[in-house]
């Protein structure tokens, strides 16, 4: 009885929320309702209102605007109005940039966003290495886990400056994992694809149950969000991260690919991550199908040029994840060496248990070093460049770019703006290199999706860190708890 109560109170109180959240599309699931009916600290995200910010910094991102000293930017309806000097938007409320960076929000091309309660548990010795603790762990998550532990990860995210992130849920246990996992993002009002994968303990070869994925494409009004969620498929391809794939497997694989054409959806898939191992796995994807504007591989650190120009060719993307890679020990990252080819390059988190937090000035900032220490140029890759690849090349690799990415005019409005009167901020010289070799999370003041604000004056808006930390954990104590329980059985 007492859960009915609550979850028609939480219904009502999504109703409310001015102009956003459609109810068909905040309605919550049994989980939502299990939940207590108040996922986010019993507040919901706010109103889209109309601002202007004036006389920031505007780094727009958008070659044919460029940069805007001293600009401002008008949003009205979730979407952007005009970015100029001395606009005039009467009836906007001003939001003084002074002494701040104006950008559009960091765009993650890849992120197991469930792993996140196990940050920085990949340990020293080989069976505590990533895999096998997101493996243990991942086997013994209920829904209920995979929701705490992707809320803090969606929240990270905002509090850090990303507001596009391709969530790759590579444990999806079952429907209601799915679900849960999707609540996170939705509830916490950021942008994402919502990648379909496997799951933990999956035995190599055994197909997976992909009338989930046509399931949930069929109900997708229900998850869409006022069109901040699309769906897309992680899927298996040419060869998992170590060795290329055998005959009946690469038929799975086809067959899922298959399935995500039918339907008209994006597909990402981990290939050939080992810089050290022989390429020919970018030409067997190409033999068995899987590349194409609407493929977006990760890592693929193996691939010869001979391969980058077959990505560039078919238009497929590249999403590198310095953190990882270099965590890991897949190789230095790779990402001018695909530019240079021709071929799209995004930039992605992976997974917090190996790369601790996931803010993109840190990705970023690696990815230059790392692309600068190989070819022994200072001037190999540019600040502004990997601001791209941060931002409108992620929004591209994801075919969103003509949404987000850039503060253009009629683009929808995610944005942060990052203070630049901080100590480690001080003084104010060339703001792309400020970005990407002095900025910290902390230094994010504001951060707008789709026309709301959820971060204002370092703040978060519209949750409670408090309680999304502690119900993460609170989660990862049950789940090993669980764990000890079945190995002392
Ligand atoms: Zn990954």
């Amino acid at each position: 009885m007492g859960r009915i109560l609550d979850r028609r109170a939480f219904v009502q109180r999504l109703a409310g929320v001015g102009g956003g959240v459609t109810l068909a599309g905040a309605m919550p699931t049994p989980l939502a309702a299990q939940r207590g009916g108040a996922p986010t600290g019993g507040r919901t995200l706010p109103a889209r209102t109309e601002f202007v910010i004036r006389n920031a910094y505007v780094l727009t991102m958008d070659r044919g605007i460029g940069d805007v000293a001293d600009g401002d930017v008008h949003v009205r309806n979730g979407a952007i109005v005009a970015v100029a000097k001395n606009l005039s938007a009467a009836g906007a409320t001003a939001i003084d940039g002074r002494g701040t960076i104006v950008l559009p929000g960091f765009v993650d091309t890849h992120w197991h966003m469930w792993t996140t309660f196990l940050r920085s548990m990949a340990g020293d010795r080989a069976e505590d290495g990533y895999f096998p603790v997101t493996t243990r762990y991942g086997q013994a998550m209920n829904p209920e886990d995979m929701y705490r532990s992707t809320r803090l990860a969606a929240a990270e995210a905002i509090y850090s400056g990303t507001t596009t992130v391709n969530d790759e849920c590579h444990n999806v246990r079952s429907y209601e994992h799915a679900v849960a996992d999707m609540d996170a993002l939705r509830e916490l009002g950021i942008r994402a694809r919502w990648s379909f994968g496997a799951y933990r303990g999956l035995a190599a070869g055994q197909p997976r149950d992909m009338g989930i994925f046509r399931r949930l494409h069929d109900e997708w009004a229900r998850h869409a969000a006022d069109g901040l969620m699309t769906l897309g498929l992680t899927a298996g391809g040419a060869g998992t991260p170590s060795e290329p794939l055998p005959a009946e497997r690469l038929e799975l694989a086809r067959r899922e690919f298959s399935v995500a054409r039918e339907l008209g959806l994006p597909i990402s898939t981990h290939l050939s991550a080992k810089e050290n191992t022989p390429p020919g796995w970018v030409q067997a994807s190409e033999a068995a199908g899987f590349l194409g504007p609407d493929v977006l591989l990760i890592h693929v650190l193996s691939a010869s040029p001979a391969e980058m120009r077959i990505l560039s060719r078919t238009g497929t993307h590249v999403s590198v994840s310095p953190g990882s890679e270099l965590r890991i020990g897949y190789g230095l990252t790779k990402a001018t060496a695909f530019t240079d080819a021709g071929v799209n390059v995004g930039v992605s988190v992976d997974t917090t248990p190996l790369t601790g937090n996931c803010h993109m000035f840190g990705i970023l900032k690696l990815l230059r070093n790392a692309e600068n220490a190989k070819a022994f140029d200072e001037f190999k890759l540019s600040a502004r460049r990997a601001l791209e690849m941060g931002t409108i090349d992620g929004a591209r690799a994801l075919g969103l770019d003509d949404r987000v990415g850039s503060l253009t005019p009629g683009k929808r409005a995610d944005l942060i703006m990052v203070t630049t009167n901080t100590l480690n901020m001080g003084v104010f010289t060339d703001p792309a290199h400020l970005l990407v070799e002095a900025a910290e999370p902390s230094n994010v003041d504001t951060v707008v999706i789709d026309g709301r604000i959820l971060k204002r004056g370092g703040h978060m808006v519209a949750c409670s860190p408090a309680q999304i930390i502690a119900g993460a954990e609170a989660a990862r104590h049950q789940v090993a708890r669980r764990l000890t329980a079945s190995t002392s059985q």
